[in-house]
């Protein structure tokens, strides 16, 4: 299944995408996963791609849409994907599904998860991320067995320095204006499931395959 996962920033996306990839046997690709590995490592990339990062604006889509053509060509991506932060624009739903049709594919489905505004505020201040694998937790809604360390692998938490109350504002302000009007869009190529992000993980998850035909 190629699926697409929407909704605005500490809607759930990453959270939701990377335990239906393990049922699915997919990857998740993460754009923002793959840009925050480029920070990490001092790639041109990531360089470039943090002067955005840093102020909540969208990296340019001609970096943005050179990688993730390369990253669905790979082998891993023949049986199926879960895309998490791409499209962010119209524009990039266009371009997505240019590429998508050069390798013979197409979306199966796009996910929105919706959530009020009023919770994203709290759910990315709260938001701590391992800095070795990538896994997600939240300081109260989902924290680990141990403050400070990732259940998974022992790595440690730190938070995003994207998820400050100024940069949210401003990332709440570019999905407003940019990638809201995606619902539209997928809606009326008859693609879009909208599922209600107000409530427990488990129950979103619940919800999802429900839409999609899987129980998990
Ligand atoms: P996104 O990828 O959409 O930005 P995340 O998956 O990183 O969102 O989730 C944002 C924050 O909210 C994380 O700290 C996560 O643990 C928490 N979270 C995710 N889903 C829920 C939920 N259904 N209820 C409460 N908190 C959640
Ligand atoms: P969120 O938790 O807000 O959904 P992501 O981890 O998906 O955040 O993205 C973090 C940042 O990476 C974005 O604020 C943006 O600067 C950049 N980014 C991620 N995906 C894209 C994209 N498709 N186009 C442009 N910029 C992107
Ligand atoms: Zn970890």
């Amino acid at each position: 299944m190629n699926i697409v996962l929407m909704g605005p920033p500490g809607a759930g996306k990453g959270t939701q995408a990377d335990v239906m990839a393990r049922n699915l046997f997919v990857p998740h690709i993460s754009t923002g996963d793959i840009f925050r590995a480029n920070i990490k490592a001092g790639t041109e990339l990531g360089q470039l791609a943090n002067q955005y990062i840093s102020k909540g604006d969208l990296v340019p889509d001609e970096v943005t849409l050179a990688m993730i053509k390369d990253r669905l060509a790979e082998d891993d991506c023949a049986k199926g994907f879960i895309l998490d932060g791409l499209p962010r624009t119209i524009g990039q739903a266009d371009a997505l599904e240019a590429i998508l049709a050069e390798q013979g594919k197409q979306l199966d489905k796009v996910v929105n998860i919706d959530v009020p505004e009023e919770l994203l505020i709290a759910r990315l201040c709260g938001r701590r991320v391992c800095r070795n694998c990538s896994q997600t937790y939240h300081l109260e809604n989902n924290p680990p067995t141990e403050p400070g360390r990732c259940d998974e692998c022992g790595g440690e938490l730190y938070q995003r320095a994207d998820d400050s109350e100024e940069t949210i504002k401003n990332r709440l302000e570019v999905y407003r204006a940019q990638s809201e009007p995606l619902i539209a869009y997928y809606e009326q190529k008859g693609l879009l499931l909208s599922v209600n992000g107000n409530q427990t993980i488990n129950n979103v998850l619940v919800d999802i395959g429900k839409g999609l035909g899987q129980s998990w």
